[in-house]
Order: C-alpha cells, then structure tokens, then sequence
C-alpha cells in the first residue's frame, strides 16, 4: 500500500485562494479536504481524520475564531494544529486568534512558501520532531538521548523545566508561543499553575542561556508570550 498522505482540511471561502492553496499542498503532498464554508468544514472533521486545519478567518457563514472554538472543544480534535489566514493584520486580532487556540496566522495575502513553511513546522511541532537524536539553534546544542544542554561545546546546566522549555521552543525557533501554550506543551497538569510561572521559568532560563552565551537568546513578546530567537 502506498505511504498514507498527511491530510489538511483547508477551509476557505474565496473558490479561487481555496484552488490555488489545494494545488499547492497537492504538489508538497498533501491529501487536501477542501471545504468553502464553516459548516462544510466540520463535517469533513467529523468524517475524516486530519492533521491540520488552515481556517480562513472571515467566512460567509461561521466564522473561523468559533470553528477553532469549536474545533478545540471537541476532545478528539483538542490537539489540531490550526493555521489562520486572515485579511487582518493587527496585532490584536492575531492575540484574539491564537488565544482561542490557532497554533499560527498568516496575513492575506500571503506568500504560499510562507504558509508552506508554517504547515511544515507545525506538523512537526505536532509530532515531536519524531524526537531526533540532537537539536539546535544558533549554537545551543541539545542532546537529547544525554539530556544535556550547551553552548559552542561548553556545558550549560538547568532545571526539569527550564530544559523541557528549551526543548520545545527548539522545535520551532522563532515562532512565537504564548503563555498558554508553553504551559500545555511543558507543564503537563497545570490546573493550580498560572501564566506568570511560565515567566519565571523563562526568566531562569534565559539567565542560563546568557551566563555561557553572552546572548539574550528568548524574545519577549509583551503581554503574550515568547520565543527563542537570537535577540543580541
Ligand atoms: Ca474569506
């Protein structure tokens, strides 16, 4: 039997965007589910099971931040990388989307390397970067089967959390998580934990990284979250 396609349900009401997007991650091999309207959408959720949702924002009739909604309170799609697209780009819209659970967003229009990009690395925060042997960003090495952590070769040392934040933020430099997510992702029962552990955690951890790199190497994203990122 063939190898089995890793399908996306995109939702998008613009016939055109939906054709052009679908040919595209046909050509990167994809299975593509394609839906025009919000209530198409879920259906194709509940018939199929997919590994990725890009949700156009504004849609004729529900709108995408009730279908992530939707999406994240159904216990067998609670996991599902969402990818926005939207027309808006302020900042607040982009906070109010990835509060109510869309793991990215992209700006319309957008480039479809970009958005190629962005399913890529999403697939693969989803499924743990099929834990590889050594990860690393920007001379920090994390050898995983060890658990230890350095830099340029020297050794640094770190608390449980402060390495399973590293560790995750690893698997996507760059982008962006919020508070939220950090605290899914590292604290696995985290009902008594508030976001503003997830602040001291980080705080530890870029102080840890700096001692050996002479680098703030963790972006502050006010009010939001943070990412691992060469900052200077
Ligand atoms: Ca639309």
């Amino acid at each position: 039997m063939a190898e089995q396609l890793t399908k996306i349900l995109v939702i998008e009401d613009e016939p055109s965007q939906l054709e052009l997007l679908a040919y595209n991650l046909n050509v990167e091999g994809y299975h593509v589910l394609k839906a025009e309207t919000g209530e198409e959408g879920l259906l194709l959720l509940k018939e199929h099971q997919v590994e990725m949702v890009v949700l156009d924002w504004m849609l004729p009739d529900i709108s995408g931040i009730e279908i992530c909604r939707q999406i994240r309170a159904n216990k067998s799609t609670i996991n599902l990388p969402i990818i926005m697209l939207t027309a808006r780009g302020e900042e607040e819209d982009k906070i109010k989307g990835l509060n109510i659970g869309a793991n990215d967003y992209v700006v319309k229009p957008y480039s479809i390397k970009e958005l190629l990009a962005r399913i890529r690395a999403n697939l693969r925060i989803n499924k743990n970067l099929s834990t590889p042997e050594v990860m690393s960003f920007e001379s920090i090495r994390i050898d995983i089967a060890r658990h230890t952590v350095s830099y340029n070769g020297l050794n640094i040392s770190l608390g449980p959390i402060e390495y399973k934040l590293l560790y995750f933020l690893m698997t996507a430099p760059r982008q962006v998580f919020s508070r939220k997510q950090l605290l899914d992702r590292v604290w696995e029962s985290h009902t008594e934990i508030e976001t503003r552990t997830v602040d001291v955690h980080i705080g530890r951890l870029r102080k840890s990284l700096k001692k050996v790199s002479n680098k703030n190497l963790i972006r502050t994203i006010r009010g939001f979250g943070y990412s691992l990122d060469n900052v200077g």
